[in-house]
């Protein structure tokens, strides 16, 4: 380390803090195609989405012209709290790994829900308090964007209900007692509190919920309550666009050193923290000013990208929410119990899908033994205990280290760690007993759900 002039941790000092979001849709030729509403097949207004979001959200999703969106004051203010996060060089895995490539990685797990999550939530409950309502619903699944939710709505006073996949629920009593400390509640999915639950229930008698099914409950939650509206923790495009903090971040730090990453990585699960991270750099890609390989990693158990197929199709199992187009596995799907929670969504945001498709970025699949070896590693030398979901990151960028140790080559590697483990326990103490299996969906597994997608002319 001793003839490197970057810092381990680079910092951004408050007056180099990004003041805007950006927004890469700005700068996307090809736009992502329009969400629908099902029953017309016609593309949503803003009348329609605003029965189920927010005013101000719903002008953001469907924002495809403004470049940059101003980053309110109130929000500015919250993000003090844990933002800047922190870009970090490496330096311990390059050793470990005897690579001569250089690892940065932005770490978004400095906060109390543990994950990048709360980037979005605060800006989702911002706008519903401007917006006078008593509160939001939402779902979680592994319980992060309720935990981040709920600590959004305390600060700004507002309702927070939460209907969290019941297996989870059951699993994961830690994170709802998080939640429930900040003053939400939490209902476990699927439910008898709403038509769509009780639907499902009565169909399914002994499942433990999906995330698809608990969207279906708290839209349902929100639309028949006055003064409430739904927010969503990823997939939206508005969601990407909060989440652009992470990258003008990252670009604003190595631009300061003048570092110029080669390869980009985020794991991906409905798209947020790696649209995120990615935005400004593919923003200068599309604008012809700079190129970088970006890569999208998911689990071997819920391969949208890598194996689904780009289609209009419900975002929730319910049927309730607008037809997005996007990579996905059907909303029938239903993943093997994978220990990355918040990788099991069917779907992929409509932003990344549109632009995997133009094949300005790369997708791949990693097997979860896999990633726990290298969650493994990542802990005993960067010394964080990363999220299940993060470690499909940390794998891909050991995977391109080791590429480069062969080649020789001394590529920079960004990725994005988005949280901590701490409440995944679980998980590693299956993997530490040796007792973590590899489910892969079978080709058929795939295409009986994909044979439910809604047509679409
Ligand atoms: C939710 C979550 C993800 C995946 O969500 P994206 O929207 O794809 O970013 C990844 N990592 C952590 C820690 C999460 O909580």
């Amino acid at each position: 380390m001793a003839n490197e002039k970057i810092p381990y941790k680079i910092y951004l000092e408050e007056n180099e803090l990004p003041k805007e979001w950006y927004n890469v849709r700005a700068d996307m030729k090809k736009k992502p195609a329009p969400l629908l509403n099902p029953a017309t097949g016609k593309p949503c207004t803003a009348e329609e989405l605003s029965h189920v979001f927010c005013d101000e959200l719903v002008a953001q999703e469907l924002n495809e012209t403004d470049r940059f969106i101003a980053i309110p004051q109130e929000i500015m203010d919250f993000y003090k709290m844990f933002r800047p996060s922190p870009l970090v060089r490496a330096y311990f895995l390059e050793k470990k790994l005897g690579t001569p490539a250089k690892i940065y990685y932005k770490f978004e797990g400095n906060n109390t829900s543990g994950s990048h999550k709360l980037n979005s939530a605060i800006a989702q409950a911002y706008y519903a308090k401007k917006q006078g309502l008593k509160g939001v619903t939402t779902e979680t699944g592994a319980g992060q964007w309720g935990t981040a939710l709920s600590m959004a709505c305390s600060y700004f006073d507002l309702d927070c209900k939460v209907y969290m996949v019941k297996v989870s629920y059951e699993q994961k009593p830690f994170r709802r007692e998080v939640m429930r400390t900040y003053g939400a509640s939490v209902t476990p999915s699927p439910s008898t509190t709403t038509e769509v639950g009780r639907k499902i229930l009565a169909e399914f008698p002994d499942t433990n919920g999906s995330l698809g099914c608990a969207i279906s409950e708290a839209v349902e939650a929100a639309t028949t309550q006055e003064g409430y509206r739904y927010v969503l923790g990823s997939v939206l495009a508005q969601v990407l666009l909060h989440q652009s903090i992470i990258g003008m971040e990252s670009k604003i730090a190595m631009d300061k050193y003048g570092i110029k990453p080669d390869i980009i990585i985020g794991c991906a699960g409905g798209g947020s923290n790696l649209g995120g991270l990615i935005s400004p750099f593919m923003g200068e890609k599309l604008r012809g000013e700079a190129d970088y390989q970006f890569i999208a990693v998911e689990p071997a158990s819920c391969p949208s990208l890598t194996r689904g197929t780009y289609a209009y199709d419900f975002c929730d199992t319910g049927k309730v929410c607008p037809l997005q187009k996007m990579y996905t596995l059907g909303s029938g799907f239903m993943p093997s119990p994978n220990h990355a929670g918040g990788l099991r969504y069917h779907g992929m945001s409509s932003i990344l899908s549109e632009l995997y498709d133009q094949g300005l970025m790369e997708a791949r699949s990693v097997e979860q033994t896999a990633v726990f070896e290298a969650a493994e590693m990542f802990a005993r030398v960067e010394g964080i205990l990363p999220a299940p979901e993060s470690s499909h990151a940390i794998r891909a960028a050991i995977d391109e280290a080791l590429k480069c140790k062969e080649t020789g080559e001394e590529k920079t590697i960004l990725f994005g760690l988005t949280g901590t483990g701490y409440f995944d326990m679980y998980a590693y103490g299956a993997f530490n007993d040796g007792k973590m299996s590899d489910y892969i969906p079978s080709d058929e597994e795939i295409q009986k759900s994909l044979a439910n997608l809604p047509k679409i002319d």
